[in-house]
């Protein structure tokens, strides 16, 4: 069991607060290391601007952590960004510094960087007892259920084209650039399933893949998620290259541990770890910081003239007391907890059908499956693996999932583990390594009806005080890459704007 480190996060929960006796004076603080805090850490240092970015963990990334063993890195959260929309210019210029994107052709097209594309197989499904290729159902349906499947993606396609009245794309990424169109908006007034269950093309088949596509982006079943978020899955990604399908990942064997490297390789002098914020006060001077090395219990303080807060919400709302937030947060945000497990393996023997891929997904399963690491190693003869597999705890209420999940020996988690890969891999004992399993005990909120276009993320996102600004996922109403990169870079630039 390597964490999540929930001790030390507990620490605020059971109200422990640091004790400084001075407060060093800081220009800005960033709380909190994850994408969207190590992103406004790049904005700001690219402006000059004196920061200093406090992590609670050993080390930097939140949901984009990483390991490694001596087969290769792997991911502990997010593992893989899309390819992006063409027009988010910051974040493309952020690629090409960092080397992922190597140029643009002569259609402006992005080049990226092969290495970085996911080979070859990229996904498969069991389905019907055999692996077929592609995580859409094919293998073993009737003509009349594949026609409904192939309904419902070329709805999707048009989708993908359809503005709204006010001239936007209806679902677009970040999602506050999509329309403000009410005819569409009225699909955040329902669940997912409820919408499907509308259409002529419903079957048990989109159901299941529906269910796994938002489960897998969102921690959120259909039963739960707003229908207009579970098409923003389908609809809001039109980017394009010049070397990859649109549908491509660009990934890497640590996941997106490798873009956490790349941003905290920059700004490491300004990053302090072990760093447990437990209080924020704004004063008249400032606002003060109250920091506990959770190792060595020592007590350290900070005063700064800005702050971004880029922590999730639940949080914010134990290290500022601010009545308002704390109860919107709680009426209307659910985290779900997720547990991920690296696996490491000698290669498995496979059933017939299509080879082992990079995402392998078991139709109508409880987990989502398994990520294989080595998959984007150069080496040509890999003998080891790590698989890394992904179980979000989705059952409706989340508290319960939480405290069971909480509660859970490892024995019993290694059981449900050995149980979601002995579905594909019969003998798969013999294969093992180790097992490794991390448990994230909120680690993403759930986009339920009303959440993305209620007012309750407008609410949240402004700051009642001028000094401090916030940047997390959440606050987007859907955890990805895209979403933290803008919440960051929009701090950052709140901040610099004074
Ligand atoms: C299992 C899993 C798989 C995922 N897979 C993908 C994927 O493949 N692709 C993708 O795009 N997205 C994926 N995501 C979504 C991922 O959450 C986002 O992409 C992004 O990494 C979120 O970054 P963030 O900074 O907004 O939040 P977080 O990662 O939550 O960062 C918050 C940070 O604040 C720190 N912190 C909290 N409290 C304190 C405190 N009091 N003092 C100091 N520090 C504090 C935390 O330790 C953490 O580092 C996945 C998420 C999970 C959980």
């Amino acid at each position: 069991m390597v964490g999540a480190n929930s001790k030390v996060g507990h620490l605020i929960r059971e109200g422990v607060k640091a004790n400084p006796t001075t407060f060093t004076e800081v220009d800005t603080v960033i709380i909190g290391g994850g994408i969207s805090g190590l992103v406004a850490g790049r904005e700001l240092h690219k402006n000059q601007k004196p920061f200093l970015l406090l992590e609670l963990d050993k080390e930097v990334g939140g949901n984009a952590a990483f390991g490694s063993n001596k087969t290769s890195e792997y991911p502990w959260g997010a593992h893989y960004i899309p390819i992006p929309n063409n027009y988010l210019i910051e974040y493309l210029q952020f690629l090409e510094e960092e080397g992922i994107i190597q140029g643009y052709d002569e259609n402006q097209l992005p080049i990226y960087k092969e290495e970085y594309v996911c080979f070859d197989s990229q996904e498969r499904l069991f389905i019907n007892g055999k692996w077929q290729e592609g995580l859409v159902p094919k293998f073993g349906l009737l003509a009349e259920d594949e026609a409904k499947v192939a309904s419902f993606l070329k709805l999707m396609e048009v989708l993908k084209e359809k503005k709204g009245s006010d001239g936007k794309w209806i679902f677009d990424i970040p999602i506050a650039n999509s329309s403000k169109d009410e005819e569409w908006l009225k699909l955040d007034q329902i669940t997912m399933i409820e919408w499907l269950k509308q259409q002529p093309f419903f079957n048990s088949y989109l159901e299941n893949y529906i269910n796994y596509c938002t489960r897998d982006d969102f921690g959120t079943s259909i039963y739960e998620c707003s229908a207009w978020i579970g098409l923003h899955y389908f609809a809001a990604r039109k980017g394009k290259g010049a070397n990859v399908k649109s549908d491509d990942v660009i990934t890497w064997p640590e996941g997106n541990g490798f873009l956490v490297k790349k941003l905290r390789e920059k700004i490491k002098d300004q990053i302090r770890t072990n760093a447990l914020v437990t209080e924020v006060k704004p004063v008249e001077a400032g606002i003060k910081i109250a920091v506990l090395n959770p190792i060595n219990n020592v007590s350290t303080g900070f005063l700064c003239k800005q702050l971004i807060i880029a922590t999730p919400q639940f949080i914010t709302n134990r290290i500022w007391e601010h009545k308002e937030r704390a109860a919107l947060v709680k009426s209307h945000f659910e985290y779900v907890p997720w547990l991920v497990a690296n696996i490491n393996c000698s290669t498995p023997l496979e059933i017939s059908g299509a080879p082992l891929s990079w995402d392998n997904v078991c139709y109508s399963s409880l987990s989502l499956g398994y990520v294989n690491a080595t998959h984007q190693l150069l080496n040509q003869k890999i003998s080891e693996h790590n698989f890394t597999l992904y179980i979000p705890l989705s059952e409706k209420d989340a508290k319960a999932q939480r405290q069971k999940a909480y509660e859970t020996p490892i024995e019993k988690w290694k059981e449900l583990v050995l149980q979601e890969m002995k579905r594909v891999y019969p003998n798969f004992e013999s294969n093992i390594i180790s097992i490794e399993i991390l448990l994230w005990g909120h680690a993403m909120v759930k986009p339920k009806p009303g959440l993305v276009h209620g007012p309750v993320l407008d609410s949240l996102a402004k700051s009642p005080d001028p000094r401090i600004h916030f940047a997390h996922t959440d606050l987007a109403g859907i955890s990805i890459f895209e979403e933290a990169f803008y919440q960051g870079l929009n701090a950052a630039k709140n901040c610099l704007n004074g």
